[in-house]
């Protein structure tokens, strides 16, 4: 089918991404990116780093590939959502109107889960107005800050409330942080960075309850106790956006179900947080990191173009990768982590090291590296072209 007019709906990093692409592949039809919110698009990670901290301000965060709509030639819809498909007709249906489209990019990423009960000083971290609030309330100077979920947003919140002085108590269900993508020491490492550094980590137990009258006052845990709260700060994982395709036609199965080639229909490819696709080494995969959205967010927009051309394209097959900033550490991980697994560099004591995960076979499939950052590159490089054991070790060590 010939190409003229591409939608594609989210307007942040996967479909901001999409949109530059199209046109650097020289896409000349019309592109219309659907975004509900109501900034031009912004780019997450500092929200729980240095814009938490005050250290960067507003104009930095803006995505530098949709620095110009005008010169992408790209019609930018803020503060307007899409709320049905109907993949047959080719329509997407929004809160202003219908859009009839050649081709379709989903990129409604995800929301952050919340906890039963609306209470003044509960908050999540996911959109810049998130992070305004947040800003606003640590500026206040609360006696006491409680962060529920020892994940990303948790460790991340965690270390820059207690950089700017506050106290802060994390709590986490699990054995340790982080633990659905590290490994149980990498994971205890990051909870004595945390206390090392003054927070108070809370591990195996959960919240029953946030209680007050209007304002948060206290979080009730599992364990029959509480603490006094003044903020809460809740990082307890995110949903996908896609309620608002159910009755499409689309399989929906935590994110838009796709094919090797991220199709999810003929004409429609989904990127970033809210995909789920078929990776040709990991089976059925989501990913919820910055890296993947870029890369999904280019990869659809040639897939597509590919389509109409009648091009075969290879499956898309990326080795994930991620980085938090923790205090002054710089963690990394490419590939994925496994239970088998070795020290190639420094020790977790000195909490600079790089560590090498072993699949089944007894190969490498991951690389976790702490403030080791020539050493991350280079795993993701070896990773990629499936390099062998002893390889890795020796160019990691
Ligand atoms: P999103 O960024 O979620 O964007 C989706 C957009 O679609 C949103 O604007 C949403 O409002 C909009 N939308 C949703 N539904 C509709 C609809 N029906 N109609 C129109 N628009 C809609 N990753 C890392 O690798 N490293 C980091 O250090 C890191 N730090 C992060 C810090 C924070 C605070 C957060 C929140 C995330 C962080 N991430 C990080 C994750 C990274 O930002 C995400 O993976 C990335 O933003 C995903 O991009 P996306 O475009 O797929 O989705
Ligand atoms: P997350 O990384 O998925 O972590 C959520 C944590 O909360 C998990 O440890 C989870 O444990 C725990 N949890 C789940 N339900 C809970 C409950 N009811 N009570 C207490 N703990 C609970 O999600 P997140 O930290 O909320 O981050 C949100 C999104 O932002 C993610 O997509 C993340 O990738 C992204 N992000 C990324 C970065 C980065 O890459 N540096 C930084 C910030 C944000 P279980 O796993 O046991 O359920």
């Amino acid at each position: 089918m010939e190409l003229n007019n591409i939608v594609i709906v989210g307007a942040s990093l996967a479909g901001a991404q999409a949109a530059q692409t199209l046109r650097r592949q020289n896409f000349e039809g019309s592109i219309v990116l659907v975004g509900d919110e109501s900034h031009p698009p912004y780019d997450r990670p500092p929200l729980s780093k240095k814009y938490l901290a005050g250290s960067t301000e507003r104009e930095k965060l803006r995505l530098r590939s949709m620095a110009d709509p005008d010169e992408l030639r790209v019609d930018l819809r803020l503060n307007e959502a899409a709320t049905g498909l109907d993949v047959d007709r080719r329509v997407l249906t929004t809160t202003t109107g219908e859009l009839a489209f050649d081709g379709l990019i989903l990129a409604t990423g995800a929301r952050p889960r919340r906890l039963a009960g609306e209470l003044d000083g509960v908050h999540v971290l996911r959109t810049l107005d998130d992070a305004d609030g947040l800003r606003e309330a640590f500026a206040a100077r609360p006696d006491r800050v409680v962060v529920i979920g020892a994940g990303f947003i948790g460790a991340e919140v965690a270390a820059t409330a207690r950089e700017a002085g506050l106290e802060v108590t994390m709590i986490e269900a699990g054995a340790a942080p982080l633990s659905r993508v590290l490994d149980a020491d990498a994971g205890m490492a990051i909870a004595d960075l945390h206390r090392d550094n003054g927070v108070d980590v809370r591990l195996g137990v959960g919240v029953d309850a946030l209680v007050g009258t209007g304002s948060v006052e206290k979080v009730e845990l599992s364990d029959g106790t509480s603490l006094d709260a003044d903020v809460v700060v809740v990082g307890i994982g995110v949903i996908p956006n896609t309620e608002w395709l159910e009755g499409s036609g689309l399989t929906i199965a935590d994110g838009v179900v796709c094919d090797r080639t991220c199709l999810a229909a003929p004409g429609v490819v989904a990127a970033g947080d809210v995909a789920r696709w078929d990776h040709p080494r990991y089976g059925s995969l989501r990913v919820e990191q910055w890296d993947n959205a870029v890369d999904q967010g280019g990869y659809v927009a040639k897939r597509l173009l590919a389509e109409s051309d009648g091009q075969m394209v290879e499956p898309f097959a990326p080795v994930p990768w991620f980085w938090s900033d923790q205090y002054d550490r710089k963690i990394q991980l490419a590939g994925m982590t496994t239970a088998n697994v070795e020290i190639v560099q420094g020790s977790i004591e000195e909490r600079r090291f790089v560590q090498l995960y072993l699949g089944d076979d007894g190969q490498p499939v991951g690389v976790l590296a702490w403030n080791r950052p020539r050493q991350a590159v280079m795993a993701r490089q070896l990773l990629e072209k499936s390099a062998g054991i002893q390889e890795a070790r020796d160019a990691l060590a």
